[in-house]
């Protein structure tokens, strides 16, 4: 058994610590921030609960398979429960569709209702084609270790299974070719930005995410995702692994090509056989590893040549409903307000690096009372996708932010929300504040963005060409997003302990 190191107690470090901790492996976490959990977060402002990262929990397949393999079943530690309706999406043109959690009859048929029924019928070849997608790439892509094109090319069904991924599609394109309908459109290109990615280049097997939410559900967890955080690091800690909280690790230490250790920011070094990287990979190549080192040249120049992912504006609304009249609108737990030019939105932040002028909105209201204290308020977590900071090529977060949110929320009462008149508080967040908090470069949410055929393959590797160096997370294989960061945490670990790729999924 080794003593391993990780660096980072975000989801994907906490996972793999506890995963390594129970296989009998002594496991020590070094964290910068003074709390656990990286952007998984449950934070409290006055009588308001916000989950200030994810606030969807899908594929609870996953956790529920460490949560089981670690110790106590998740539903002895956490309380799951399904959002219905699953999402609720309002279209420019007035006109609004619910879909309904785990039930694709039902959703086709809402469809049919509010979009017409050569709609509803498009999303339902659309979630069939999704399913193939699904089957052929989980084993490959998604469950293991990448493999080499060459491969790929060496598998049975080569042929057939290139045919229903279409790696020369765009998720935007794959989507055309079953409606023309602007609203369908406009809800398959949402999915682009579960890996922060523009759909017109986002490769069309993105369609398998919004068959996973169909199949497998939309998730909440009672108080808040963040509780998830909360769960994890009592499991590690259950299980031995010791965390130190407001400890920044400077440095890599690599002998002979082998990582040896680590040097934390104060100086002191800490030995050991193996070391794992939760910070953004990009982060730990530039400046956590000497750049002599050999083997680390060739992941370096992949993640520079890189896009990264797009980021978020945030704005946390506490509202009290007391201070209007008229009853408050109905909101559903998650709920999408599209803009009318989607095109603009993503030039807006890939092209033109700068605010979006006419966002989409996602607003989750929690139904959850639990995340707030008073009867008659409602907390809210807003999200406007939003160009990374970078003041040297494209927009600079460290000014403009009130302004931008006072524009957002005059969006929010045009669309008839009276957020204005129930205000009682409101946070902004905005992608530098993410960078400071979490090291996510420039604040992007998802590492790298998914643009392109290859960008599978421009992610960190789990199992890095430095002996003795991993990397779990949201920036490394397979990609951002709690089902994928706990996906990537059992690839280490079976990395590690020598067991078989999925091995251990259920
Ligand atoms: C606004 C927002 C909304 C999101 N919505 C969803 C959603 O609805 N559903 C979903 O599934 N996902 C969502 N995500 C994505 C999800 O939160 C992430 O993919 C996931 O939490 C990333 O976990 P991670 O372990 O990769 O890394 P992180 O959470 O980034 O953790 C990395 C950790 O490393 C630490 N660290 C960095 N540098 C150092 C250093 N030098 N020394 C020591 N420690 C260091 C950081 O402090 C941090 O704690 C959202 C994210 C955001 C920000």
């Amino acid at each position: 058994m080794s003593k391993i190191i990780i660096i980072g107690a975000g989801i994907g470090g906490l996972s793999a610590g506890a995963r390594l901790a129970k296989s009998g492996h002594e496991v020590e976490i070094f964290e910068s921030a003074p709390r656990t959990g990286g952007k998984c977060q449950t934070e409290w402002i006055g009588d308001y609960g916000f989950d200030t990262g994810p606030s969807l929990f899908t594929l609870p397949a996953v956790y529920k398979d460490l949560f089981l393999k670690t110790g106590k079943r998740i539903e002895n530690v956490l309380t799951l429960a399904p959002t219905n309706p699953s999402f609720r999406y309002n279209f420019p043109d007035g006109k609004s569709v619910d879909f309904v959690n785990l039930d694709l009859p039902k959703t086709c048929a809402a469809i049919d209702q509010a979009l017409g029924k050569q709609a509803g019928d498009a999303w339902h070849r659309i979630m069939q084609r999704a399913e193939i997608m699904w089957d052929i790439s989980r084993n490959t892509f998604v469950q293991s270790e990448l493999p080499s094109i060459r491969s790929l090319i060496k598998e049975k069904n080569f042929i057939r299974n290139l045919r229903f991924m279409a790696p020369w599609s765009s998720l935007r394109r794959i989507a055309q070719g079953y409606s023309q309908d602007p609203h369908i459109l406009a809800i398959v290109d949402r999915y682009a930005t579960y890996t922060g990615s523009d759909p017109r280049r986002a490769p069309a097997a993105l369609l398998t995410i919004p068959f996973i939410e169909t199949s497998f559900g939309a998730w909440h967890i009672q108080g808040g995702v963040g509780q998830l955080s909360r769960a994890l690091t009592e499991r590690c800690e259950s299980l031995g692994v010791k965390i130190h909280l407001n400890s920044p690790v400077a440095k890599i230490l690599i002998e002979n090509e082998i990582a040896v250790g680590i040097q934390a920011v104060d100086g002191a070094i800490h030995k050991a056989d193996k070391v794992i990287a939760n910070a953004d990979p990009s982060l730990v190549y530039e400046e956590m590893i000497d750049h002599k080192v050999k083997s680390s040249k060739k992941e370096r120049a992949k993640l520079r040549a890189s896009e990264k992912s797009l980021a978020g504006f945030v704005l946390l609304l506490g509202l009290d409903n007391s201070k209007i009249s008229t009853p408050a609108p109905d909101m559903a737990h998650h709920n999408i307000y599209f803009t009318s030019n989607y095109d603009a939105e993503f030039d807006q932040i890939f092209k033109q690096q700068i605010p979006v002028g006419d966002p989409t909105i996602y607003i989750c209201k929690p139904d959850d009372v639990t995340m707030t204290k008073r009867a008659n308020t409602e907390s809210w977590f807003v999200l406007i996708n939003a160009p990374r900071h970078d003041p040297k090529r494209g927009w600079d977060w460290s000014q403009g932010a009130e302004k931008y949110a006072q524009h957002i929320i005059s969006k929010l009462d045009s669309l008839g929300l009276q957020v204005s008149e129930r205000l009682d508080l409101m946070e902004i967040r905005t992608p530098l504040d993410l960078a400071n908090s979490t090291g996510a470069p420039g604040g992007s949410i998802y590492g790298s963005a998914s643009h392109g055929a290859r960008s599978v393959f421009a992610r960190a590797a789990n199992k890095s060409p430095i002996t003795n160096l991993y990397f779990v997370g949201g920036g490394a294989h397979p990609g951002g997003g709690l089902p994928l960061v706990g996906i990537s945490a059992e690839l280490v670990v079976d990395a590690i302990n020598g067991t078989k790729p999925g091995e251990s999924f259920h």
